[in-house]
């Protein structure tokens, strides 16, 4: 995405409204998934198990241009904020004439931090060092809530205009560089609450705005209401300003259901499984080449991966299937950010990176297509709460004459899978 001060390039990601969980969710119907219990036998040999590099390049696959927030590699930096190492995140609040904040900037930070961090430091083994740097005070926006015309999804202009009047009040008393990126935290008592609308947004690839001292405003969240995410909607929105994609429906949110359901902070960041996808984490640094194996060519080899949560071992089987697909087989385990997970095991899940934001660039592979689990969680997007495989269970796509066999768990937690191509 180019940079520009008009907004061509920007890239708005707006979360979905936590109020639309009250949708029930429809019948499941993954139309690749012929999956069975039942373990399959495969009358080749298997094949001494190949890792990580020779292959590499196949798995990795390349970003699509026109794409946007294609789910390949490399992520692109002159949009993207890189995701590992010392992330400096300066921190603003602001508040408006008309919805002046009714308790302290303290109070505000610390529904946010340092959980946030926290969660950033699991999730990435300790390679995000994330470093919130607040200026505790709510800076008072010149225009009306009502004024700026914030509602769901609001354009480019809007926060252009809320981002050069944040300048006019706050640069004489805030320094804007040196930051990988900005979070901007709303008095949550602006606007409707997020149980009715998602008024959180980020907004990368573009500069709204530069203070005086030369730092741009290109790379922000703004966060408004008290979210039902809690703290994570702020690691949702940072995950895009990193380069992650929306997982949800952008278009039929129910279609959610049967993407990638709640087994990543970027399709419903109030899920049970909340960790990011093994995927994710590749391309954001957080696993090493050497921790993903890349099955290529016909024939079967077989794999043992350990559990996505934990740092670590190997983590991911990819299985290409020409130039914009692969399959994505990772293990799920209660732990860490994923504590109040629903069910264990493989997960086995469809990548494409020539498909956008929001129109299902992941789709997770369900063990249980015909049943939902822990529905007393949400009432809905619960049908893929059950879709990892155990031991003896078996994914197949005849498309793509794909197999993955679960083979073994071990007493680590470590899974042995069978991955058979043609
Ligand atoms: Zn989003």
């Amino acid at each position: 995405m180019k940079q520009s001060t008009d907004g061509e390039g920007a890239i708005s990601l707006a979360r979905r409204s936590p109020a639309l969980r009250c949708v029930k969710s429809a019948a499941v119907v993954v139309a690749l998934a012929l999956s069975t219990g039942i373990p399959s036998a495969t009358a080749r040999p298997p094949r001494p198990v190949a890792h990580g590099s020779a292959s590499e390049a196949a798995c990795a696959l390349r970003s699509v241009d026109g794409v946007t927030m294609s789910e390949g590699f490399p992520v692109d930096y002159s949009t993207f904020s890189r995701a590992s190492g010392r992330i400096r995140a300066l921190t603003l609040f602001i508040d408006f004439p008309d919805a002046r904040a009714d308790a302290s900037a303290q109070a505000r930070y610390d529904e946010f931090f340092p959980a946030a961090q926290q969660w950033f430091a699991t999730a990435s083994y300790g390679k995000l060092e994330y470093e919130p740097v607040p200026v505790l005070k709510y800076f008072t926006l010149p225009r009306s809530f009502t004024e700026y015309g914030i509602e769901r999804g609001y354009g480019w202009q809007v926060h252009q205009q809320m981002m050069r009047d944040l300048l006019k009040v706050a640069d004489k008393q805030v320094d804007f560089k040196d930051f990988d990126l900005v979070n901007v935290l709303v008095t949550p008592n602006a606007g409707p609450p997020a149980s009715e609308t998602v008024l959180s947004v980020t907004w990368t690839g573009a500069t709204a705005a530069v203070s005086d001292e030369g730092g741009a405003l290109d790379k922000v969240s703004v966060i408004y209401g008290h979210d039902a995410a809690r703290y994570r909607v702020l690691n949702h929105e940072n995950g895009h300003i990193f380069g992650l994609p929306d997982l949800y429906s952008g278009t039929d949110f129910r279609r959610t259901d049967r993407l990638a359901g709640q087994w990543d902070m970027m399709s419903l960041d109030w899920g049970l499984q909340n960790d990011f996808l093994a995927w994710h984490k590749w391309r954001l640094g957080w696993l090493d080449t050497g921790q993903v194996d890349c099955a290529v060519g016909d024939g079967t080899s077989e794999y043992q991966l350990s559990p996505v949560e934990t740092p670590g071992g190997t983590k991911m089987v990819v299985v290409p299937e020409g130039e914009h697909g692969a399959f994505a087989v990772e293990v799920r385990s209660k732990q860490g950010n994923d504590s109040s997970a629903c069910s264990e095991g493989v997960l086995v899940y469809w990548v494409r990176t020539d498909i956008s934001s929001g129109q299902g660039p992941i789709r997770v592979m369900d063990a249980n297509p015909r049943t939902a689990a822990c529905e007393t969680s949400s009432n809905s997007f619960n049908s893929h709460n059950d879709a990892p495989f155990g031991v003896g269970g078996v994914y197949r796509d005849p498309l793509t004459r794909t197999a993955v066999d679960v083979v073994a768990k071990d007493d680590d937690g470590r899974y042995t899978v069978r991955v058979t191509k043609g």
